[in-house]
C-alpha cells in the first residue's frame, strides 16, 4: 500500500481552469472573485457577511482586533488547538487564558469557563475540535451573562452543524473563522475567512485586512481632498487573498457537500469497525450537532497510553500517515517561557497523551479505508 496521508486536498481540472482564467484576466488580486467568494461563503454558512483573508490565522487576528482586543485584555480558549488560535491574541498584546477540555471530545469544557473569567476577559474562543461542534449555546449563555464576545475557531468545522444551523452562521457568536489550508475542507492554497452578522465588525475586519485604510467617504475624519483620497484609521496589515485563490475557493466550495458527505461516510466506516474496541476510544458525535470530520482521532485506553510512540511509529512504517492533534499550547517552549504551565489543564494533557489522528480525506478510496482499519487492528 502506498503512503496514505492523514489529510489531503482534492483538486480537479475544473479547479485548475478556474485559477487559470483569473491569471489570464486583468485583475489577479482585489478583483471581483473575492467578493463572489465572500458572498458564497456567507450563503453557505448562513451568515450576513464574510471577509476573505490570506490565512485562517489572519482571520483570527482580524476578528480579535475588530472586537477591540488589546494590551492588557484576556481571552479564554482551549490549549488543544493549533497555536494560531492563541498566537493571534498575543499579536495584539492580550493574554490567552487556557481553559481545560472535555476528555471525550477535546472541546472546551463550558463548566470550567466561568472560573477563568476576570474583569479583563474580552473574548471566549471555542474550537470545534476535529469538526465536532462545541457546546455553543451554553458558552453563549456564559458570555452574555458576563458581557463577553465569542469568536468560534471553525477551522475544523466548515460544513458542521449545531442545532440545525451551520457553524459560521454565528447564531451563538459574534464571529466565526475558517481556514482554507490544503488539509482543511476546501482549499485556496493558503487562505481563510471570517463570517459575522454584525456590520460594524464586518467593516472593522475589512479595514484591518487592507492596512487600516478606507475609501468610504461617510467615515472620513478629515476633508475629502479629491477622488484619490483615502484615509488610514487603524494600524492594519496586508491580509488580502488573491483573486485566483478566490476563484479556486469558489470552485472548491461548489463541491463541499460531496466532500463533507465523503468524510462522514469514511467516519461511519471507522465507527463501525472500531465499535466496542478494546484498545482505544473514538469521539462520538454530540446529540446537538453534526461533525464535519476534519480529523478522525483515536484515543488510546489507559493500558495502551505508554505505547503511543511505538504504535505511532508502527503505523507510519505501514504507510499510514498518522498525526497528533495537538501538543497542548501551554507546553510549547515559547508559552512556558511567558509563564504558562501544562499541568494547569490536566484533561488537555491526558487527551494529548492518548490521541492519534488517522487518515480521513474525501479522495480516500475503499481499499485504503479497509487497509487502515485492518492494519490498526492487527498492530494492536
Ligand atoms: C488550520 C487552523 C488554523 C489556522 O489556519 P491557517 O489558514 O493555517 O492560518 C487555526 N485554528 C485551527 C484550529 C486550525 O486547525
Amino acid at each position: 500500500m502506498k503512503y496514505i496521508p492523514y489529510g489531503k486536498q482534492n483538486i480537479t481540472e475544473e479547479d485548475i481552469d478556474a485559477v487559470v482564467d483569473v491569471l489570464k484576466s486583468d485583475y489577479i488580486t482585489q478583483g471581483a472573485k473575492i467578493e463572489e467568494f465572500e458572498q458564497q461563503i456567507a450563503r453557505y454558512v448562513g451568515s450576513q457577511y464574510a471577509v476573505a483573508f490570506s490565512s485562517g490565522t489572519a482571520a483570527l487576528h482580524a476578528s480579535y482586533f475588530s472586537l477591540g482586543l488589546s494590551q492588557g485584555d484576556e481571552f479564554i480558549t482551549s490549549p488543544l488547538t493549533f497555536v494560531a488560535t492563541s498566537n493571534a491574541g498575543l499579536y495584539l498584546g492580550a493574554r490567552p487564558i487556557f481553559c481545560d477540555v472535555e476528555n471525550i471530545t477535546g472541546n472546551i469544557n463550558p463548566d470550567y469557563i466561568e472560573q477563568k473569567i476576570t474583569k479583563k476577559t474580552k473574548i471566549i474562543v471555542p474550537i470545534h475540535y476535529a469538526g465536532n461542534p462545541a457546546h455553543l449555546e451554553q458558552i453563549y449563555e456564559i458570555a452574555q451573562r458576563n458581557n463577553i464576545s465569542i469568536v468560534e475557531d471553525g477551522a475544523h468545522a466548515l460544513g458542521a452543524t449545531y442545532k440545525g444551523n451551520k457553524i459560521g452562521s454565528c447564531e451563538f457568536s459574534d464571529i466565526s473563522i475558517f481556514s482554507f489550508h490544503p488539509v482543511k475542507h476546501i482549499t485556496t492554497g493558503e487562505g481563510g475567512a471570517a463570517t459575522t452578522n454584525n456590520k460594524k465588525l464586518y467593516n472593522r475586519m475589512r479595514l484591518f485586512r487592507s492596512h487600516g485604510k478606507t475609501k468610504e467617504k461617510d467615515t472620513f475624519q478629515k476633508k475629502n481632498e479629491g477622488p484619490w483620497y483615502f484615509e488610514m484609521h487603524a494600524l492594519g496589515y496586508n491580509y488580502r487573498m488573491t483573486d485566483f485563490q478566490a476563484a479556486l475557493g469558489i470552485s472548491q466550495l461548489s463541491k463541499i457537500d460531496g466532500f463533507i458527505q465523503k468524510r462522514r461516510e469514511i467516519a461511519q466506516k471507522y465507527n463501525d469497525a472500531f465499535k466496542d474496541c478494546k484498545y482505544f476510544d473514538i469521539i462520538t458525535e454530540s446529540k446537538f450537532g453534526k461533525s464535519a470530520y476534519h480529523l478522525y482521532p483515536i484515543l488510546l485506553k489507559k493500558i495502551y497510553m505508554h505505547k503511543k510512540k511505538e504504535l505511532f511509529n508502527e503505523l507510519q512504517k505501514k504507510n499510514i500517515g498518522v498525526q497528533v492533534h495537538y501538543l497542548p499550547i501551554n507546553r510549547e517552549p515559547y508559552y512556558e517561557d511567558i509563564g504558562y504551565d501544562y499541568e494547569e489543564t490536566p484533561q488537555a494533557k491526558h487527551f494529548y497523551e492518548r490521541e492519534i489522528s488517522i487518515p480521513i480525506f474525501p479522495a480516500m478510496e475503499e481499499n485504503q479505508i479497509e487497509y487502515v482499519t485492518k492494519t490498526i487492528k492487527s498492530i494492536f
